[in-house]
């Protein structure tokens, strides 16, 4: 399961996430203070402890939970179980959640988790319990109105069942928004697993009214076949009727010119556990796909799968970047100058934890919405911050992510400025 998306092994995400606030925060004209302060997570926490294994050993792991920042409310963020979880990674992670939430207008601050393990490796029953005693471990400083975590990378509604029961255990009461993204029966929302996906097809699509394109005309390129990726293939396919060309996984890629089935892609990596061999497709590596012609390019996988090697090479109109971080700040430039639109992370992506908001609020009134309601609630915020988005770039003649960190930044700097500065 190693990386092999760019350059993330060698360029830290942390510095990566504080070179694009210190960029906006001069362009904002904010003090080297505020600037320090907005760059700096709040609070930071390392976790090492055992887990009784299958064979009866016991194993140590290290995990990590970040809170960047709680100027406009809770904080918020995902779980990610990934052998390359580092602090920086988390780090960098949690700030971004900060002005994901911020972009969309929901009243959050960003968290993120990680614990350094490979769950392809761990059975079932392993995983539980690296949940219990991470969830154990981190108990103290998360909480409903605290810091409420949600799945990321390899982590899913089972894992948050078990952090939201580990947690109900500890103080002594039911607490179902003390987690989002958990199954249904337990407090989740209808429209939860696919709204990250979701909010990136509507994203796309303003993308395309406002490039006067037509999505039936249109075909799209997806790295990374989870969650997100997965999701999104399907909804750009059967919402705005766009050909899915080419999808991967972390074995590799297919590629098909004619339109793939992805439902059929999706029951065959079921089937082998990858999407490569796929009937009648062609099998490319992740590299490759980057760079096929193609109308809408999904990053869906990790960060840093555009780096300055590549970006001269993609050959998409729009870029949605589906995962956290795929792009790094030297390529934004060349993609930019290229007349790429590149809609960034903390808008693309930012349908999840707009889902998520919409769990929490349910659970606290212990009162649930269909997922008609979801959906249009989902749409009328995602339409209204991409639209905010593409404004203030245009305005400022800036590609989209300075726009989206012009606007998040600015938000949380009046939260913080109106809050003052404790005591
Ligand atoms: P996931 O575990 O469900 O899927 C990840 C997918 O990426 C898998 O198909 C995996 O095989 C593939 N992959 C891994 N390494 C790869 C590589 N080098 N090249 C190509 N594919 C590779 O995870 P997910 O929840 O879909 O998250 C994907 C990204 O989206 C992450 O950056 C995550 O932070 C971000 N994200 C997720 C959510 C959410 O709601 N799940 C919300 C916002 C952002």
């Amino acid at each position: 399961m190693g990386r092999e998306a760019g350059d993330m092994d060698t360029i830290n995400p942390y510095e990566v996430a504080v070179s694009q606030v210190k960029k906006v925060g001069e362009a904002l004209e904010l003090s080297e203070g505020i600037i320090a302060f907005l760059t700096q997570p709040k609070r930071e926490l390392t976790v090492n402890f055992p887990v009784r294994m299958d064979d009866g050993s016991f194993r140590m792991f290290t995990g990590y939970r970040v809170q960047h920042s709680n100027a406009r409310g809770p904080c918020k963020g995902g779980v990610r179980y990934h052998p390359a979880v580092s602090l920086d990674e988390v780090r960098a992670l949690s700030m971004w959640m900060t002005w994901k939430c911020a972009t969309v207008g929901i009243p959050f601050g960003g968290a993120k988790g990680g614990v350094i393990c490979n769950p392809k490796e761990m059975s079932k029953g392993e995983l539980e319990r690296l949940t219990r005693r991470f969830a154990t471990e981190i108990e103290p400083i998360i909480g409903p109105y605290v810091d409420i975590p949600a799945p990321d990378v390899y982590t899913d509604a089972q894992v948050m069942a078990w952090i939201m029961d580990t947690y109900s255990h500890k103080v002594g009461q039911v607490t179902p928004a003390s987690v989002t993204g958990k199954p249904i029966p337990l407090g989740g929302s209808e429209g939860r697993e696919e709204a990250t996906s979701r909010g990136l097809m509507y994203c796309v699509r303003e993308a395309m009214r406002a490039r006067r394109m037509e999505p039936t005309e249109s075909s799209a390129v997806i790295q990374g076949f989870g969650n997100v990726g997965g999701n999104a293939a399907r909804l750009l396919r059967d919402e705005l009727g766009m050909k899915v060309i080419a999808v991967s996984d972390s074995s590799g890629g297919i590629y098909d010119p004619a339109g793939l089935d992805i439902r059929k892609v999706e029951a065959h990596k079921k089937a082998t556990g990858s999407v490569k061999g796929f009937p009648g497709a062609t099998d490319i590596t992740n590299h490759e796909l980057l760079e096929l012609d193609c109308t809408v390019l999904v990053p869906a996988a990790l960060e840093g799968a555009i780096d300055r090697n590549n970006a001269d090479r993609i050959r998409a109109t729009i870029v949605a970047e589906g995962a956290n971080g795929p792009t790094l700040p030297e390529a934004d430039g060349i993609l930019f100058e290229k007349g790429i639109m590149l809609i960034p992370d903390i808008l693309a992506n930012a349908g999840g934890v707009t889902a998520s908001y919409f769990e929490w609020v349910q659970d606290l009134q212990f009162y649930f919405w269909s997922v008609g309601e979801v959906n249009e609630r989902l749409n009328n915020i995602m339409t209204a911050a991409f639209n905010r988005v593409h404004s203030r770039s245009a305005e400022k003649k800036v590609d989209m992510r300075t726009g989206a960190y012009l606007l998040a930044v600015r938000e949380v700097v009046n939260a913080i400025e109106m809050r003052g500065i404790y005591p």
